[in-house]
């Protein structure tokens, strides 16, 4: 401010100078006025040539140079290129901030659209495009509603009730569920958060079906256990000792069934949640083929033709337990499903550095479309068959479950009417010489 005023404190000494002099020295007035009159034209000519400067560089880009000046007009200049720089700095501070509050949206696992009260997109992040196979681009402005017709979706902002979520299960994505709800913020503004819950949907649903499964496995064998002993245990005296053995081995058979079932189930819910003794050791493929095909010679009762193959001495690193329920299990499963006089092949080999153990059986086989299915719990290919042999439909999940922990694979190969091979694939750092 100090150097204002000295220098306004100069130009009016100057101007003071340009009239005095030529007052003072020119004799003659008229002359004396001429160069008074000169004096401030080219005074007045400089200021301008100044002002049209400043407009000039006033118009220019904002980071252009600051033109040189003297005298007043650079304080001028100085004083407002100083408040540009101060406002380009806020400005790129503030769009610093709002890039990096963007980036964080962005970034954020759920879909946020913010919108007006006429419901009009004004934000979008990635997720939420996703969500509604929308896009920012092209979206933006548009009324929300008109973009996402669902009849609940227009129901529930319509409604504007937003304490309760909304459960949207998606028209346009097969199988996508979204949790959504709105908040209010701000001028009648509103965020909606969407959030993939299909995942969690899936999961509820197999635990709806698992619980409804296992108590319809369970129902069968308990209602005949129950409706024989009911009838003994009213009137045993009505009942020939025959009858009443062949009423005592029904219930022992459905007891049995029972037990398989909870401990398929037991062993299933350990491997699972991988509370079982998981125990790494040294497994000789052959000590623990030759249990198993004595396993299996027992269960066929001399009904099979059951060989054993062993073509490599490797051992395996793993859970021996949990080897000989997944290798029991195949083995076994080859046996129910083998008509009687049919072959069984149980074999081990190493083969391109991965242990492959195989079950071959020449039984009924499995056509093509049950394969891919055939590891989920309680899927069975002929209901009535896998009763009738004994099973529960958890064997193959038990297998998996095992391969899995040991980071093996399972290979089916089938054709119906030809037989089936089922073959355990272990990695080669699995494979011991
Ligand atoms: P289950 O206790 O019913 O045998 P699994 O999980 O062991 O249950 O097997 C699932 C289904 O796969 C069986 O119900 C059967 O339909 C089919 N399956 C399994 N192994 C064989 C096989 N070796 N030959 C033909 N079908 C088989």
């Amino acid at each position: 401010m100090k150097a204002v005023w000295s220098r306004a404190f100069s130009y009016a000494l100057g101007i003071a100078l340009f009239v005095y002099l030529p007052v003072r020295f020119v004799v003659d007035a008229h002359a004396a006025l001429w160069t008074v009159f000169v004096l401030v034209l080219g005074f007045l000519a400089w200021h301008l040539h100044q002002l049209a400067r400043l407009i000039r560089w006033l118009r220019g880009p904002l980071d252009a140079p600051l033109p040189e000046s003297r005298g007043l007009w650079d304080v001028v200049f100085a004083g407002l290129h100083r408040r540009v720089r101060i406002r380009i700095g806020q400005q790129q501070v503030l769009t610093e901030t709002l890039e990096s509050f963007n980036r964080a949206a962005q970034a954020l696992p759920d879909g946020i659209i913010a919108f007006n009260k006429h419901r009009q997109i004004i934000w979008i992040n990635t997720r939420a495009e996703g969500h509604f196979q929308l896009s920012a681009a092209t979206d933006s402005g548009q009324a929300l509603t008109n973009l996402i017709r669902h009849p609940e979706f227009v129901a529930y902002l319509e409604a504007g009730r937003y304490e309760e979520p909304l459960i949207y299960r998606s028209d346009r994505r097969e199988g996508q569920t979204l949790l959504i709800q709105v908040i209010p913020y701000g001028n009648e503004q509103n965020l909606l958060l969407s959030r993939d819950i299909s995942q969690l949907e899936r999961l509820e649903t197999m635990r709806r079906d698992f619980i409804a499964n296992v108590s319809h496995e369970l129902k069968t064998p308990l209602t005949v256990v129950a409706g024989f002993t009911e009838m003994l245990a009213d009137d045993f005296a009505a009942y020939d000792p025959g009858e009443i053995k062949h009423y005592l081995s029904l219930i022992c058979d459905q007891s049995a069934r029972m037990q398989r079932l909870i401990d398929d189930l037991l062993t299933l819910s350990a491997l699972e949640t991988g509370t079982g003794a998981h125990t790494e050791e040294r497994v000789e493929p052959e000590k623990l083929l030759r249990t198993i095909h004595a396993e299996a010679e027992a269960l066929s009762g001399g009904r099979h033709v059951i060989t054993l193959t062993i073509e490599s001495p490797a051992c395996l690193s793993g859970c021996s337990n949990e080897l000989r329920s997944a290798f029991g299990n195949l083995a076994s499963n080859a046996v129910s499903y083998t008509p009687e006089g049919g072959r069984i092949e149980l074999s081990w080999r190493v083969r391109d550095g991965f242990g492959e153990f195989s079950v071959r059986d020449s039984g009924i086989g499995i056509a093509a479309q049950h394969l891919p299915r055939l590891t989920e719990r309680f899927y069975r290919v002929d209901r009535s068959r896998s009763r009738e042999t004994g099973g529960t439909g958890l064997g193959l999940a038990i297998v998996k479950h095992v391969l899995t922990r040991h980071q093996a694979t399972l290979e089916i190969q089938s054709q119906p009417g030809k037989g089936s091979t089922f073959t355990a694939r272990f990695p080669p750092q699995r494979i011991l010489g």
